[in-house]
């Protein structure tokens, strides 16, 4: 047999799935990995699927997705984020943020092509360039810079080269976010190199401390942004597989090209599903954010009360707690943590070299799962003292 793709076969498994299913071998495991809401969907918006199924609203919808959603979704931008998109060209429904992610980097990249990328950053995007031959460029983000992405490092990456940027707040792993005035230091270089931003703001609904901000609500700026949420984090439908883009109208056009071959369009019945959320789901959006907060606020003040030195993140349900003082490797910690008190965390390194000395601890659990958790890692940390 020949053999397979050359691009494919260099990828690295996920760090986060490897270390998961090491925790799944053992018994009475206490997770703080996974990162997706334990909350079930609304059931409202549960019935509305059921009900268009029962009404035989089964069959493909327009490659760009139902109309009445992409009203409601250009509807929603607009009054909660200022962000504003014809619903007939510059929006298109995905299946999650996922497939959103994959389509913009096959849209906008020439191999070899490159495209800057947080260090630490979520997963999915080194992959996603990879496959559509571009080129990985990676801006360190510090602690000591609350992971922001700061204007003189965007500066010195940038090269000729340079066709796009891959940015994620409120961000997963670290959960720290961009504010306006964060925003308008960078918005003069995206201007002046022309570079593409694809935002990931799958997170932007879990935004605690202050109003979530968006490059795309900088005029100048905003035909240069490809806005990605969905419905996975705000509305826990991540099995539902719906995400969207947001972009100008080539941009969009050519996202369709892809997603039209690929996909043919999301899945109907999600779409109905998501109509009803955002007609008459929000109350639940704010229950779970204030859920989350509290889980927040227990969780990062128990850490640093017991010694492990955890910033506050400002979005997200995660925390990325600084684990350097002790003088293990996040993998190692997490390894011990497992093996000892069958906690299990994700190491910081699975999200780029530089979440080295850090660990990703997830909130989406409830508060007596958190309080358990918080026991055993206080139990841990007793013999670095
Ligand atoms: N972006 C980020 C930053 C995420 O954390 C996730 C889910 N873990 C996604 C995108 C993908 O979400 P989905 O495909 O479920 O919309």
């Amino acid at each position: 047999m020949k053999e397979i793709s050359k691009t494919v076969e260099a990828l690295k498994p996920s760090g986060i799935r490897r270390f998961f299913d090491l925790a799944n071998t053992m018994e009475g495991v206490i997770s703080l990995g996974v990162g997706e809401p334990d909350f079930s969907t609304p059931w409202h918006v549960c019935e509305e699927a059921i009900q268009s199924m029962a009404d035989g609203r089964t069959h493909y919808t327009a490659n760009k997705g139902l109309l009445e959603l992409r009203e409601e979704i250009a509807k929603f931008h607009s009054e909660h984020y200022n962000q504003n998109y014809d619903p007939k060209t510059e929006i298109l429904l995905t299946v999650g943020g996922s497939e959103a992610i994959d389509l913009s980097m096959r849209a906008l990249l020439n191999p070899g092509d490159e495209v800057i990328v947080m260090d630490p950053n979520y997963v999915a995007y080194e992959p996603a360039i990879r496959l559509a031959g571009g080129v990985c460029v990676p801006i360190v983000l510090t602690r000591e810079n609350e992971f922001k992405l700061k204007a003189d490092d965007l500066k010195k990456a940038i090269t000729d080269k340079t066709k796009a940027m891959i940015i994620n707040y409120p961000s997963n792993p670290t959960g720290g976010v961009m504010t306006e005035a964060d925003y308008r230091e960078i918005v003069p270089i995206i201007q002046e190199s022309g570079i593409y931003v694809v935002s990931d703001e799958i997170y932007a609904e879990l935004s605690f401390d202050q109003a979530f901000a968006s490059l795309s609500q900088f005029e100048e700026v905003r035909d240069q942004i490809l806005v990605i949420n969905g419905f996975s984090k705000a509305y826990a439908m991540t099995g539902w597989r719906l995400g969207y883009i947001l972009a100008n109208p080539t941009i969009t056009k050519a996202l369709t090209k892809i997603h039209q071959y690929v996909i043919m369009s999301a899945s109907t019945p999600a779409q109905y599903a998501a109509i009803e959320a955002l007609r008459n789901g929000y109350d639940d959006v704010i229950l779970m954010r204030e859920e989350y907060l509290n889980r927040r606020n227990l969780l990062v003040n128990s850490l640093n009360r017991m010694g492990l030195n955890t910033p506050m993140p400002h979005g997200t349900f995660y925390v990325f707690a600084d684990i350097r003082p002790y003088g293990l490797s996040s993998e190692e910690f997490c390894n011990e943590l497992l093996n000892q008190e069958k906690v299990a965390c994700v190491p910081g390194d699975a999200f780029g070299p530089h979440g080295q000395g850090f660990i990703r601890i997830s909130y989406a659990y409830s508060l007596n799962h958190i309080k358990e958790a918080c026991v055993r890692i206080e139990h841990f940390l007793q013999q670095f003292k």
